[in-house]
Parts: structure tokens; sequence; C-alpha cells
């Protein structure tokens, strides 16, 4: 049976922390924080009084994209303190960690051999709050996290990892800056999307899907460009639903191409996915009987590519094309591989072939190397 999580999504959820710790009966708390957004998104105050009736270990300094070095690091710190619950407050890559921490130190193995997949995952995650400080990842409704290792990309995935408790305040996303406010909102977005093409998907995870992908089509040019705290709170709801919707069906093609990217040239993982949203649009509109890798056949694919077409306002595949690449540059984002500078052959076949093939598989539309060279290289 699958885990079920307590999540609590209102201006001012983090009244809450106190109770939520109470309810999992810790005292002793293992805090993996990204600093800098502690400062800024405003929950410093709260939680130092919450946190003055526990025993608290911090954990903190970590590079963003969960690396090995720094994953050992945490669970060296959570070994030498005995903790009953994580607490992770930050954007997608400080919640990544709290879930790899809550996990691996748990395991008779190492850190290593489980990411790589060279060991399996024994025992249990540690019991977590999730508190994130952007809206976009979903990192909070998901049961697996991104972790490195010698430059590679893995996927740890366990189903105790959901988060017991999600604590999604908008009001903490208050301060963020226009291009993180962008660029995890655009993550939002492009898992949305995913979602409703993926393989993986099921009723379920398409009815989340849907409405984070509307949620985030209206609400994110304000959010980036002219916040409220209405368009905030429709931005960390997206977020959180588009997460809940990937926990599900996972996510495609955009997402596998981006890993490499990300970690290359240093493009923000919202910024990089959304870099072949609409390419991978128009691509698995143009889905076969012949290359339809979704069992449910080329007609329920089309009808899925058709939702979002709809949820996007557009009647063609070429409308909503245009509307996306009009609403990424409204963002100041870049639209291809072309526009971020990435231009020559080289450069495109070194991403192509560094294709995550799992993901890639998750695709509706199987597509060989050439045919992503020629979508992506204009
Ligand atoms: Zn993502």
């Amino acid at each position: 049976m699958d885990k079920t999580q307590t999540c609590i999504l209102q201006l001012g959820a983090l009244d809450e922390l106190q109770r939520c710790i109470r309810t999992l009966a810790s005292r002793s708390l293992f805090f993996v924080v990204d600093e800098a957004a502690y400062r800024t998104c405003g929950a410093m105050r709260k939680m130092e009084n919450v946190f003055q009736g526990f025993d608290v270990v911090r954990f903190s300094g970590f590079e963003p994209n969960p690396k090995l070095s720094d994953i050992e690091r945490g669970i060296s710190l959570f070994r030498q303190n005995d903790r009953d619950v994580v607490i992770a407050l930050g954007g997608g890559s400080a919640i990544d960690m709290g879930k790899l921490i809550g996990l691996l130190a748990n395991q008779p193995s190492s850190a290593r051999d489980v990411i790589t997949g060279a060991a399996l995952i024994e025992r249990p995650s540690t019991p977590m709050i999730a508190i994130p400080t952007t809206s976009g990842t979903g990192s909070e409704a998901t049961h697996f996290a991104v972790a490195y290792v010698d430059g590679n990309k893995y996927s740890v995935a366990h189903r105790s990892s959901l988060p017991d408790v999600a604590i999604v305040d908008p009001e903490l996303t208050v301060n963020l800056p226009k291009m993180i406010t962008a660029a995890t909102g655009l993550d939002a977005f492009c898992q949305a999307i995913e979602s409703m093409w993926a393989v993986g998907s099921t009723d379920e995870s398409r009815a989340y899907a849907i409405e984070a992908l509307q949620l985030a089509w209206s609400n994110l040019r304000a959010a980036a460009l002219s916040p409220t705290i209405e368009s905030r709170l429709a931005m960390s709801r997206a977020g959180h639903l588009a997460g809940k919707a990937i926990n599900i069906g996972k996510t495609t093609s955009s997402h596998a191409l981006s890993y490499f990217v990300t970690s290359q040239y240093g493009i923000p993982h919202g910024i990089a996915v959304s870099l072949t949203i609409r390419q991978m649009l128009d691509f698995n509109s143009r889905v076969k009987t012949e290359d339809c890798t979704d069992p449910r056949g080329v007609s329920f694919v089309i009808d899925r590519i058709n939702e979002i077409i709809r949820a996007l306002g557009c009647t063609s595949v070429v409308h909503a094309c245009e509307l996306i690449k009009g609403f990424l540059n409204d963002l100041d984002c870049p639209s291809s591989y072309h526009e971020a500078g990435i231009r020559s052959d080289r450069e495109i076949c070194e991403i192509v072939a560094s294709a995550n093939l799992e993901r890639m598989s998750n695709n509706p539309r199987s597509c060989n190397a050439s045919a992503l060279f020629e979508l992506l290289s204009v």
C-alpha cells in the first residue's frame, strides 16, 4: 500500500510546524536547511521559536543538486546523533537532500552502492517533514530524490521516502527573486505537461497534472513579473500538484534531456527542462501506431495532447507551441537550445546521447538520436 502524506497548503501553514512535529512523536530533529533560503524566506523566527522545545542537529552547506560527498557528510552527522525526524527546508535540492539522508543513513550498504543500484534498499526512511521555499519542483510530494555520483545523475526511489508531512506555505515564497520564481515555476509547468502524456500516467495523476498546468499557465507570469499573494498561492498549489502527478506517472523526454544540460552548462533545472518542452509537444503530437510506446494506443495519446492544448487555451499544436515560446520569452527564459546559446552540432549530439533512458522510455512516442537531433537543433 502506498504511503499517505499529510499536506498543509495554505497561507501561514508554517504555524502548524510544532503540531506536526508532536504528531510524529518526535524529540530529536535533524534539520536539513538551505541557510540562504532560511534567512530570506521569513521562516527563521518562527522555526527558531519552535526548535526551542526540541533537540536539533543542523546540516547545511551542501551544494545544489545533491552530490555523494555532501550526502555522505550528512549521513555521518545523522548517525553520530540518534535522530527520529528529518525536517528539510529549502528548494528541491534541500528537500531531496533530506530524503536521501533520511533513507540512506538507515541502510547497511554504502550510500554509493544504494544510489548507483549496486545494493538494495533494505530499511525504510526516517519520518520526514518537508518545507519548500520555492514553488515548482514538487519534491515535497514525491517518493524519489535526485543524486549525483561521479557526475552521473541517479534517482533514488523508495515508497517510504515520501515525506510524512508537507508544509507548503506560500508566504515563504514572497521574497523569491524573479528568476528563481520563473525557473521553479517552469519546472512545475513542464512536469504537468509531461505528466499528461507520460506512459506511466493514470486517471489520478492526470487529474493533478491538468489542474497544475492550468494554474501555472494562468499564474506564473504574474508570480514572476508582478507577484501578488494570490499568484504565489496558485503557484505553490501548481508545484505541489505537479509533484503529486510525477510521483505517480514520472517525467519523460524533456526531463531526460535536461540533466546533462544542468550539470554541463549550469542552467537551472526548470529552465533546462523547458528548453525542449514545446519541441516535444510538437514531436509527440505526430505519434503513429508504429512509434507509439503507450499500450493504450495512438488515439489515447492524441486525446491527452488535445487536453494539453485546450488547457493552454489553444486550438492547434502550432498555436500552443507559439504561445509556449512567448510565455518562456516573457519570463526572460530561452525556449530552445539555440536561444540558450547551445548551437553547435557537437553540443546537441552530446546532449541527445546523454538522455536518461529510463525517463525517455516513459515518453509516449519513441525517439531515436537522429530524430531528436533534428528536432532540437533549430
Ligand atoms: Zn523537474
